[in-house]
């Protein structure tokens, strides 16, 4: 095995930055096939890119993670995307139920280190289960939603899942969002139009203000805002240039472009 580091993805970072969405998702389709997927908490961004790749005729998994306290529009939104998008929607669940670990554990999501601890059980361990499924996972961060995402790499290592993450929508601002939403019709989570900018579990999210941070309404009751729930790397500094993925020599002259007739 060999290692890629962050730092040895700058070149392609730098080029891949002119691409569009649909050509960063053309490009890990290519060089993955079927070990990238895509990761979709049914938020606008996530519905976005799942139409993407269904529009394309892209063939991946999308992944979704169920932490059990999710809103029913949140699940209606993923039902949707399978049935009308007719993609391979695979829900990944943690190992106890809310009722479960609460009974374990306490009320944790009350706290900030009990928030640290119920994400992790909840969101980033179910994860970590399709550890060696993939070697490249696609996500929906933005540089648009500001605060630590404003500096988001299109390409992040993750060591930790030892997959590439492929932040397909980096430069894709609001404005771009909205508009490729309304004009492909994508199906978005209800929640949006109720005052949610962003979306996640029941017990930790709320509607925000017109004039609040859009992060705001993620674990309002325990401040400050700009707070992350860990399942992405680049959130809390897991993707820094001595981070590596321990590959085959291989696979990362392929995604290098050293190995490959394909050219983006
Ligand atoms: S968002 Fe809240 S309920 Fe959901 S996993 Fe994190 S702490 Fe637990």
């Amino acid at each position: 095995m060999a290692h890629l580091t962050q730092a040895d993805l700058q070149a392609l970072n730098e080029t891949f930055e002119s691409r569009t969405p649909v050509e960063l998702l053309q490009w890990a389709a290519t060089v993955f096939g079927r070990r990238v997927a895509l990761m979709s908490a049914m938020q606008k961004a996530g519905t976005a890119l799942a139409h993407m790749v269904y529009a394309h005729g892209l063939a991946m998994d999308v992944l979704f993670v169920d932490t059990g306290v999710m809103f029913q529009e949140t699940l209606d939104t993923r039902d949707r995307v399978r049935q009308e998008y007719g993609l391979n929607v695979i829900t990944l669940s943690p190992e106890l139920t809310m009722e479960q670990q609460t009974r374990a554990h306490g009320v944790l999501y009350l706290t900030p280190e009990g928030q640290t601890r119920c994400c992790e059980m909840r969101k980033t361990e179910p994860l970590l289960a399709v550890r060696g499924r993939y070697d490249a996972l696609i996500g929906g961060l933005r540089r648009g939603e500001g605060e630590r995402r404003s500096r988001v790499p299109i390409l992040a290592v993750d060591s930790r899942l030892n997959v590439l993450r492929i932040n397909a929508l980096a430069n894709f601002s609001n404005e771009a969002l909205e508009a490729y939403v309304e004009a492909n019709n994508v199906i978005v989570n209800p929640l949006h139009a109720q005052g949610y900018t962003t979306i996640g579990c029941n017990r930790c999210t709320t509607p925000v203000l017109p004039n609040e941070p859009a992060r705001a309404g993620r674990w309002r009751h325990l401040g400050p805002w700009a707070m992350y729930c860990g399942i992405n790397p680049t959130d809390v500094g897991r993707s820094e240039p001595h981070e590596f993925l321990d590959w085959p020599q291989d696979l990362i002259d392929t995604v290098l472009g050293q190995k490959t007739d394909f050219a983006i």
